[in-house]
C-alpha cells in the first residue's frame, strides 16, 4: 500500500468555488473572494483584521517591515523550525538570534529572555506542529519594565508600541488554542501559512491576523497592509477595474505580495467545513497514533491537548527512545521502502549549510539536537483511513524491531 506524507485537499466543494471563481466572478487575482477569505478567518479566530498574503514568509517580511526592523536589529527565533522563521528576517536585512527549545519543541522562554539586547526588535515564537507555545510568558517577558527599557524605537510603529514586537509563526496552528483563546489573538501579529502542506491551505499563501495593543487602529492598519502588499499602491486592480476607479497613489514602499483569487477560492472552499469537519478528522488521526502506539515502550508520544492548550493537530512529531540518528534514518529508509511516507520536522537550522555559513553551531542547540535525532513524522490529512494508518503503526514498528 502507498501512503504519501502528505496530500492537500481537493473534493467537490473546493472544485465548485474554484469553477465559481472562474465561471462567475470574472476576476483572477485579488478580489472578492480574498475578502471572502479574509473574513472566514477573522472569523475562526476572532483576530481584529485578518490580510491575506502569498505565504507565509512574505506575510512575516511584510510585517517585520511594517515594523520598521531591517539592517542591524536582530530578531530572535527558535533553532528547531522551518527555515522561513529565520529567512523572513535575513530576508529584510535583520539578524536572527537563535535560540534553544523546550522537550515540547517551542521556544524556551528563559532564552528568549537572555537573548534580548538592545538591538531586539521582534521575537518570532514557532507552534511546532499546531501546538501552541508559551505565549503568556512571551507577552511577559517583552512587557517587563527593564525589557522595555532596553528597547530603542526607530521608526513610528516601534515608537507606537514602545517594546519588543511578538510575531508568532503560526505556519502550523490554524484553529488551535492557549487557554481558552484561538491562535491569531496570543500574540501583536500571527501570521498563518496556507501553503499546501498545512492544514487550510490556497496552493500557496499566508494569513497575517492583527491583535496590537492600543492606540493602534486595526480599520486603518487593515488599510495600510493591503496597499503595502501590492507595492504600497492604494488601490488594487479590481479596485481599479471599478468605473472612474483609475486614480491610486504609492504611499509607501510595499512589497508585492497579495494573494489571487483563485488560490484563496481553494482555502475558502476548506476553511468554511474546518473547524466542524477537517480539524475533527485530523485530531481523530492524532489520537489513533496515540492509542496504537502507546503500547510501544519505545514510542515518545507528542502531546495534542492539555487543559491549557489543544493543538491543530497539524503534524504528528513521534519520537522514539534510545536512538541514534543513524537508527533514526534506517528506520524511515525501511518504512520509505514499504511505500509509507514519513519525514523529519525539522534538520535543525544549525545543520543547514546556509545558516552554518553564517555562523550557527549545531553545539549551541543541545535540547534541539536532541529532540531532532529520534523525531519521525508520521502522515495526518483529511481522507487518510483507518486501515492506512494501521498500516502506518505497524509498518513504524516493523522497521523499529528490525533496526535496534
Ligand atoms: C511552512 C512553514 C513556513 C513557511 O510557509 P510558506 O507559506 O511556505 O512561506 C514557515 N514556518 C514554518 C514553521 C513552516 O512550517
Amino acid at each position: 500500500m502507498n501512503i504519501p506524507f502528505s496530500l492537500p485537499l481537493i473534493d467537490t466543494d473546493v472544485i465548485n468555488e474554484m469553477h465559481d471563481t472562474l465561471t462567475n466572478t470574472g476576476w483572477l487575482t485579488s478580489g472578492p473572494k480574498v475578502v471572502a477569505l479574509e473574513k472566514e478567518v477573522q472569523k475562526l479566530t476572532t483576530a481584529k483584521a485578518v490580510v491575506c498574503v502569498n505565504s507565509w514568509v512574505s506575510g512575516a517580511m511584510l510585517m517585520l517591515r511594517w515594523f520598521g526592523v531591517g539592517s542591524g536589529d536582530e530578531v530572535i527565533v527558535p533553532s528547531y523550525t522551518y527555515c522561513a522563521t529565520a529567512l523572513a528576517c535575513l530576508n529584510i536585512g535583520a539578524k536572527p538570534v537563535m535560540v534553544d527549545v523546550l522537550d515540547d519543541f517551542t521556544i524556551d522562554p528563559s532564552k528568549v529572555k537572555a537573548a534580548i539586547t538592545s538591538k531586539t526588535k521582534a521575537v518570532i515564537p514557532v507552534d511546532i506542529a499546531g501546538w501552541p507555545c508559551n505565549y503568556d510568558r512571551i507577552n511577559e517577558i517583552v512587557s517587563e519594565p527593564a525589557v522595555k527599557k532596553l528597547f530603542t524605537p526607530c521608526s513610528p510603529n516601534q515608537e507606537k508600541l514602545g517594546r519588543i514586537l511578538v510575531l508568532a509563526d503560526a505556519a502550523h496552528s490554524i484553529g488551535a488554542f492557549y487557554k481558552a483563546k484561538p491562535v491569531g489573538t496570543l500574540a501583536d501579529i500571527t501570521v498563518f501559512s496556507l501553503h499546501s502542506v498545512k492544514n487550510v491551505t490556497t496552493g500557496e499563501g499566508g494569513a497575517i491576523c492583527l491583535n496590537l495593543p492600543a492606540p493602534f487602529s486595526h480599520d486603518e492598519e487593515y488599510k495600510f497592509l493591503k496597499a503595502l502588499s501590492i507595492n504600497g499602491q492604494t488601490k488594487s486592480a479590481f479596485e481599479k477595474n471599478q468605473a472612474g476607479g483609475w486614480r491610486y497613489d504609492i504611499i509607501a514602499q510595499g512589497l508585492k505580495v497579495n494573494m489571487p483569487d483563485l488560490c484563496a477560492s481553494v482555502g475558502l472552499a476548506q476553511i468554511r467545513k474546518y473547524q466542524s469537519v477537517l480539524l475533527p478528522e485530523r485530531r481523530k488521526i492524532f489520537q489513533f497514533y496515540s492509542e496504537h502506539l502507546a503500547k510501544h515502550d519505545w514510542a515518545i508520544l507528542p502531546t495534542g491537548e492539555t487543559g491549557e492548550r489543544v493543538s491543530s493537530f497539524h503534524l504528528y512529531l513521534l519520537r522514539i527512545k534510545n536512538i541514534s540518528e543513524k537508527q533514526r534514518d534506517q528506520i524511515i529508509q525501511k518504512v520509505s521502502e514499504k511505500g509509507v511516507g514519513v519525514n523529519v520536522h525539522y534538520i535543525p537550522m544549525p545543520m543547514l549549510t546556509l545558516f552554518k555559513n553564517l555562523g550557527y553551531r549545531m553545539s549551541d542547540y543541545p535540547n534541539t539536537y536532541q529532540l531532532y535525532a529520534n523525531e519521525i513524522s508520521l502522515p495526518v490529512y483529511n481522507g487518510l483511513t483507518e486501515d492506512k494508518l494501521k498500516v502506518v503503526v505497524e509498518t513504524i514498528a516493523e522497521a523499529y524491531y528490525s533496526t535496534i
